[in-house]
């Protein structure tokens, strides 16, 4: 086992998963000064272009996870659905953060909703489904509309079925693939929300100002900060997280997704244990970004400041920018304001993150405005 105390700068850094997170991970820790190994089934991955190292095998592989995890001094993630057994098999050697119980508590929507709702944390009504029988009951005692969800190994709306009339139930049902299912009461929210926040080992926390996000087909769209809400509404999420990092006992990052409701109330959504794709515009806006907080977080170093230097917003390049070719980033770039992020990866498919834009300016609907017409001069 490895000695206690920080990590410091010129470590051995390990992640689990190897995209987009994992790349501006890698890109933080390096400038930190640290080395980096990912892991995951990839090869020449968006992290692994960035890291001293690329581990290309199966999640599942436990002699592998143990070869990579006795090579480094701390594993964290960008990919939350690793097996159990994988980071159990990675403690063995060091730390893992956060730990396996996080992970195995936000890897599915039943465990984690239990969790909060458990710990007095506001979260929509749901109940389990395992039959469609189950999913009868919960319709009635729970009412409709409603959205059913794969209780594991969904995002991005992967895996999710609004129901609105009783008759859509059976299909639903079916869409689970016999799969167990989460019943979610409809959520008529006013906005989503989300705030990313660090925990270190002896309980120091920080949360960067609170993010609003809008989506598209079920993808983030465009993020901006400050989100346009009032500052009772911004100080409960902030303390909503705090809670929750607490009640988790986090040592790391994690991602607390919210709605607004339109009758001012939070509702917590998701868990994220790991940096969110809404927090991306962190990089050029905040005094430190999310991918430093996280390796500060991880490593026992203190955290740095989340100010945000100026309001800023964040819009995502999907796959299909590419349908017709190269994008043109030229005209994007026109705008000096306008900073471009790509991924590194190889094939554009339909709906695949392959970057984002990132505006700043005085103000935040400036800020949306830039970085919606840069990508509009994309196409
Ligand atoms: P999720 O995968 O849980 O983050 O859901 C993806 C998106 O679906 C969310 O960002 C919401 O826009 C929407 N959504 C998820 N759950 C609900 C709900 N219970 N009520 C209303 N909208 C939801």
């Amino acid at each position: 086992m490895k000695s206690g105390g920080p990590i410091l700068p010129g470590a051995t850094i390990g992640v689990l998963g190897s995209g987009q997170l994992g790349r501006m991970f890698a890109i933080a820790a390096r400038e930190l000064g640290y080395r980096i190994h990912v892991y995951s089934p990839e090869d020449d991955s968006p992290a692994g272009q960035i890291g001293d190292k690329e581990f290309s095998y199966a999640y599942e592989d436990l002699d592998r996870i143990r070869e990579f995890a006795r090579e480094v001094a701390v594993v964290t993630f960008e990919f939350e659905n690793v097996p159990a057994a994988s980071t159990s098999a990675a403690a063995e050697f060091g730390p893992v953060r956060p730990d396996g119980q996080v992970l195995h508590t936000t890897q599915n929507r039943l465990r984690e909703k239990t969790f909060l709702a458990k710990n007095g944390f506001p979260v929509t009504p749901f109940r389990a489904v395992n039959s469609l029988a189950q999913l009868e009951t919960a319709a009635k005692e729970l009412g409709l509309p409603a959205v059913l969800k794969t209780a594991a190994f969904g995002y991005d709306g992967k895996g999710q079925t609004k129901v609105t009339y009783a008759a859509q139930l059976r299909d639903a049902f079916a869409a689970l693939r016999g799969t167990e299912g989460i019943y979610e009461a409809f959520v008529d929210f006013e906005k989503e929300l989300s705030v990313v926040a660090a925990r270190t080992l002896n309980g120091e926390f920080s949360a960067f100002p609170v993010f609003e996000n809008t989506h598209a087909n079920h993808i983030l769209d465009v993020t901006f900060a400050p989100a346009n809400i009032e500052e009772r509404v911004a100080t409960e999420a902030v303390a909503l997280a705090a809670g929750i990092l607490e009640k988790l006992n986090v040592v790391g990052l994690i991602t607390v997704e919210m709605f607004l409701t339109r009758d001012g109330r939070l509702l917590v959504n998701e868990l994220a244990p790991r940096t969110h794709n809404s927090g991306h515009l962190t990089i050029d806006a905040c005094v430190t970004s999310q991918f430093e907080q996280q390796v500060r977080a991880v490593c026992g170093l203190p955290l740095g400041s989340t100010e945000l230097r100026q309001p800023a917003a964040m819009a995502n390049l999907l796959g299909h920018l590419w349908a017709d070719g190269e994008p043109k980033w030229v005209e994007a770039l026109k705008d000096p304001s306008i900073k471009l992020h790509l991924y590194g990866k190889r094939e554009a498919r339909l709906g695949r993150k392959m970057g984002h834009l990132t505006a700043m300016a005085p103000s935040v609907e400036e800020a949306v405005r830039r970085v919606t017409t840069a990508r509009e001069r994309l196409a």
